[in-house]
């Protein structure tokens, strides 16, 4: 699976991408992560790549020109790459919120390109070339990089071969619209802070498995 990244600052993905399960799945070819500096695809002197807002008010906003001959050029690398299903995210404050289920359908892609905006926001006509404007959350951040970071850290786990066991996405908060994983402990049985005990339950430690799954299902939460 192939993800590209358009961005003003796309040296934000470098220490992200060379850590943890998303370098483990890159070194393994699973994906492949592809980060373009939109100013490329700027034409004046000073590669600008933002303006002032039509009817005013406060900021800049991204140009669409830069924006779309980016896309027209990463949509030819991607025709040669593969045939799979395609997609141009926008991320946006305002646009429909990621969650677990978006990300499995994601995870069925073959390419995934990300738009990040900047400054107050992308120029609306931008939309008229996407095929999904995604917030990852209720709150305005500066920028669309970590969202897009987030959004392929969503995908990339749920990719056979990504997790170390298999089974980890499958019994997990979200996995079950909804629902959340019940509480884990680990080693050691009694932690003691403060002359406070703190012990684990102790039908974990029972080694009876009927009883483990059941306070485990009776120990989930719902989400409201
Ligand atoms: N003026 C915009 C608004 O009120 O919705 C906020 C622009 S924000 C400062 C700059 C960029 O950060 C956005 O274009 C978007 O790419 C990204 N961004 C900010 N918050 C986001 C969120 N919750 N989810 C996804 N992207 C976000």
């Amino acid at each position: 699976m192939t993800f590209h990244l358009l961005s003003i600052f796309p040296q934000i993905f470098d220490s992200y991408l060379k850590e943890g399960m998303i370098k483990r799945a890159i070194d393994k070819k699973i994906i492949d992560i592809k980060s373009y500096d939109l100013r490329r695809w700027t034409k004046d002197k000073h590669r600008s790549v933002d303006d002032s807002p039509y009817g005013g008010g406060a900021g800049m906003l991204m140009k669409i020109e830069p924006i779309y001959q980016a896309l027209e050029d990463i949509k030819k690398t991607k025709q040669k790459l593969n045939r799979g299903k395609k997609a141009v995210i926008l991320l946006a404050a305002n646009g429909k919120t990621w969650d677990q289920n978006l990300a499995k359908k994601y995870s069925k892609y073959q390419e995934i390109v990300f738009v990040c905006g900047r400054y107050e926001g992308v120029d609306a006509r931008v939309e008229e070339f996407i095929d999904d404007k995604i917030s990852i959350g209720n709150y305005v951040l500066t920028g669309g990089e970590l969202p897009a970071l987030v959004i392929i850290d969503s995908i990339s786990r749920l990719l056979p071969g990504v997790l170390g066991n298999a089974d980890s996405h499958k019994d997990e908060s979200y996995s079950q619209t909804g629902v959340l994983e019940y509480p884990q402990y680990t080693k050691p049985e009694i932690f003691i802070a403060k002359r406070k005990k703190y012990s684990v339950p102790p039908v974990l430690l029972s080694g009876d498995h009927k009883k483990i799954k059941e306070w485990r299902e009776n120990n989930k939460k719902i989400k409201k």
